[in-house]
């Protein structure tokens, strides 16, 4: 099938056309992001490709239903950047990318509990300009400590295994219950205990109107003195402003974040030489305790490569009309 990929980055292409041999579509790699003022690019494309930052809105759907494409092919997992129920209204099929290497994840986000605990970002400058003193350096061993999981399903369910690993104790909340994380020793608890009793809460749960701004300054108020809060999973779950009050204050200690809540306008892009607009984002960058990577979480050769064929087998699927797998339909709850 004819594709335009929107918002590619070398990365994209290089797995994309690897994965593509077995496929022999015809891809036409675009820079931007598809948007209102962009949608025209895809003019004749019976489908788009698109990631988590391109706006898929009852408007842009329209459009693209208007120039012949009928398929959206999302090559990530979460997709409340798309309007399903317009998509649907236009007859229009959405395909996703629903795991690819939650481990990738998982990892990364355990990555971000070491660096913030053991400093490793400062050490890592320090050492290159002949500093070696430790002071202000001093971590705390994970084993025995309190993680608090939100959100057992595939990623969250890997954080906790590899944390039993440390010898932590694992506090999980979800809206329901995962057996293999309960076998690890898990223990569910209400959320309020699980914010009563962490030292290290992790978020793992989608984006939906239920977890929008979950961490907000009731939340933060419940918390431990001096809690390390990571968030890997959509910037929206966390709101910013209540959580930049709670550094300020000393009762968050650390924060890891891959994610942020207005990261559409930042993330993925070279903006090294030019002024930072987000004052907000320019406040949490401030902090000696925060570190932030910019969605990088997915981002390893493993899941570059299965998302690239899952995304090529999803679009060979609508195009010789067998069932995909991984179609969402209009009530598909959003991730
Ligand atoms: P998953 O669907 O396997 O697990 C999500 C879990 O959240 C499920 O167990 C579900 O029951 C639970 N949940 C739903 N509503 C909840 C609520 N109100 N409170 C608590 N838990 C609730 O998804 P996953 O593959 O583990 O991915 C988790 C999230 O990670 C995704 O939603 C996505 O936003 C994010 N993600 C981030 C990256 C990245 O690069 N940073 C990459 C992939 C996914």
């Amino acid at each position: 099938m004819k594709i335009a990929v929107f918002n590619t980055k070398p990365y994209d292409e290089e797995f994309l056309r690897a994965a593509n041999r077995a496929f022999k579509h015809k891809l036409t790699f675009l820079e931007p992001r598809l948007s209102e003022q962009t949608v025209s690019l895809a003019a004749g494309f019976p489908a788009v490709c698109v990631f988590v930052h391109d706006e898929v809105s009852a408007r842009v759907l329209e459009i693209l239903n208007a120039n012949g494409t009928h398929l959206v092919a999302l090559r990530c997992a979460g997709f409340n950047n798309v309007d399903l129920k317009t998509a649907a209204r236009l007859n229009m099929k959405v395909v996703r990318v629903p795991a690819y290497s939650p481990y990738a994840v998982a990892e990364h986000t355990v990555g971000l509990m070491l660096t913030l605990n053991r400093k490793i970002y400062k050490s890592y400058t320090r050492v290159r300009e002949g500093n070696f003193s430790l002071d202000g350096l001093l971590g705390f061993d994970m084993h025995q400590r309190t993680v608090g999981v939100i959100g057992t399903g595939k990623i969250g369910a890997i954080v906790a295994h590899i944390v039993k690993g440390f010898g932590c104790h694992v506090l999980a909340y979800d809206v329901r219950r995962n057996p293999e994380v309960e076998q690890l020793g898990a223990q569910y608890v209400s959320l309020n205990e699980l914010y009563k009793r962490s030292d290290v809460i992790t978020l793992h749960c989608p984006l939906i109107p239920e977890t929008y701004h979950l961490i907000g300054a009731d939340a933060v108020r419940r918390m431990k003195p001096g809690v390390m809060l990571i968030n890997s999973s959509r910037g929206e779950l966390i709101d910013t402003k209540a959580v930049i009050a709670g550094l300020k204050s000393g009762k968050i200690g650390y924060l890891g974040l891959d994610v942020y809540e207005e990261e559409a306008d930042l993330f993925f892009e070279d903006l090294s030489t030019r002024v930072i607009q987000d004052d907000v984002f320019s406040r949490l960058l401030t902090f000696p305790n925060v570190i932030i990577t910019g969605h990088q979480a997915f981002f390893t050769r493993e899941a570059m490569k299965n998302i690239a064929e899952t995304t090529l087998k999803n679009i060979a699927d609508v195009e010789s009309g067998r069932p995909c797998p991984n179609s969402l339909g209009p009530t598909t709850v959003r991730k």
